[in-house]
């Protein structure tokens, strides 16, 4: 069995929503934003409901952010990973 590379790990990330441009939400810098799919905590104020069920169909792929970055290069400072709750996701250091 071929060993599993952490570009094919990456593309078991559920991404609910990207932002192509934000300068907002990481202070003084351009960022784009991935949206990852699931959170376990329902806050009264959340305003991304449709993020909520981890086993709702993620509608973008990890190779969509990929190529998405790749036409940013040398204009994005970062990228923020919010949700949804990212750290419940197993291939996000992937
Ligand atoms: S996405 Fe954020 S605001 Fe919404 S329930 Fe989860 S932790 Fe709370």
């Amino acid at each position: 069995m071929p060993a599993r590379t952490s570009h094919t790990a990456a593309e078991a990330l559920r991404v609910g929503g990207i932002t192509p441009l934000t300068t907002i939400d990481f202070p003084g810098r351009l960022a784009a934003v991935v949206f990852c799919q699931g959170c376990p905590w329902r806050c009264g104020y959340c305003h991304n409901a449709g993020l909520l069920d981890a086993a709702a169909p993620a509608p973008h792929r990890w190779s969509e952010v990929e190529q998405l970055l790749h036409t940013r290069r040398g204009l994005l400072d970062g990228v923020v990973f919010s949700g949804g709750e990212p750290t419940l996701q197993a291939a996000l250091p992937d």
